[in-house]
Formats: structure tokens, sequence, C-alpha cells
């Protein structure tokens, strides 16, 4: 079994891309940052999406010998001139409270009407080797932004971005519906043939 480590210790995160690659090769080992306590965290100081997904994964492959695979994302709002962006986890200053982040986002474009809420979720997925190969690849769902947040599912920004085409929200997705169509699953998807030709 050929391992890959996936710079991540979110448990859903490991499950969904679990599920992508290992559907295209059965035989790849998947395991989480948690299987190396000893390893630190990275400081995400890159400027891009796909800047921070290839720290990660550099990062991970360098302290491990692996073929390491990394993401970064977050919501890009157009009137906002692609912001929040890499700050969508701490938008509101603390880091992680969605329900700060999405509360201050609304109140931002409280005056912005509906033909110019357009935003994507936006995720860069990337492979490094320990060798110092490198590859990324990245995936986007767009949609428009309600003016309250609806549904309970997912999380994060979720239930303010309408997906083009939906009448829902995301928030109101299964997540088998969500994976279909999402940024995350979509990069990790493109991500597949990348880690086939590099990793064998
Ligand atoms: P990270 O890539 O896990 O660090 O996510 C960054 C931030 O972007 C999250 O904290 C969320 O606020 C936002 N985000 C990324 N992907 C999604 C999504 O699929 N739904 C809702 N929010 C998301």
């Amino acid at each position: 079994m050929t391992r890959i480590v996936l710079a991540t210790r979110n448990p859903g995160k490991i499950t969904e891309l679990r599920a992508i690659l290992t559907a295209a090769r059965p035989d790849y080992d998947l395991v989480g940052a948690d299987a190396y306590p000893e390893v630190p965290d990275v400081k995400e100081t890159g400027v891009t999406f796909a800047e921070n997904a290839l720290l990660k994964a550099h990062a991970l492959a360098q302290a491990t010998g692996l073929p390491a695979v990394a993401d970064d994302s977050g919501l890009c709002v157009d009137v906002l001139n692609g912001a929040p962006g890499i700050f969508s986890a701490r938008w509101s200053g603390r880091h992680g409270d969605d329900r700060a982040n999405l509360d201050l986002l609304l109140a931002q474009l409280t005056d912005i009407d509906d033909a110019h809420r357009a935003a994507h979720f936006a995720c860069a997925a990337a492979l490094a080797l320990p060798d110092g190969t490198e590859r990324v690849v990245e995936g986007r769902l767009l949609g428009t932004l309600r003016h309250a947040p609806v549904g309970d599912g997912g999380f994060g920004y979720d239930p303010i971005l309408q997906p083009l085409g939906d009448t829902r929200t995301c928030a109101q997705l299964t997540a088998e519906e969500k994976n279909a169509i999402s940024h995350r699953g979509q990069a990790f998807r493109a991500l597949v043939p990348v880690v086939r030709e590099l990793v064998g």
C-alpha cells in the first residue's frame, strides 16, 4: 500500500478525500496529520489559497518523508474584490468562529442588492513529494449570497451561499450533493490524476 499523508486534522476532510482518492486507487493508504503528532502545524503565511496549500503540503512531506496532500479554501465575494478570501476562517477576528464571520459579512453587505451579490467558494489542493516536487489544482463553486442564513447543514458560510442553478443554500444540500459540486470536491477530483502520475 502506498501511504499518503493529508495535511489536516479535520476528520470530515479526511473522510471526503479518502472517498475521492480511494475510488480511483483503493490501494492508497490515506492518513491524517494526526498520525504524526510530532509534526507542528504550519503558519499560513501565503497570500493565495495555492500558496498556503503548497506550504502545508511541503512541510508535511519534508517532516514525514511521504507524499503529502493539503488544501486551503475560502469564500470570495465579488463586490469585496475577493474578500474574505484567505481570511475566511478569521474574518471577524476570531479564528474558526463561523457564526461571527458570517454575521460580519452579511452586515457589510446589507445595502448590496441581489444583482451584485455574486460570490464563490474556492479551494486549492496541493500535492508535495519529499524530493520537493509539487503540483496544485483549484476548484470553484459559483453562487450568490443570501441576505440571511438558511439551512442547518454544512459549516462556515454554507448557510448564505446559494449555488448557481439551485434555489437552496449549501447548508440545505446533503453532503453528497455538496461534494458533487463543491470547490473542494472539484479540486480533490482534479488532484486524483496528478497523484496517480507522481505517486504511482
Ligand atoms: P480551511 O480551508 O479549512 O482553512 O477553511 C477556511 C474557511 O473558509 C472556513 O473556516 C470557512 O469559513 C470557509 N470555507 C471553506 N470551505 C467552505 C465550505 O465548503 N463551506 C463554507 N465555508 C467554507
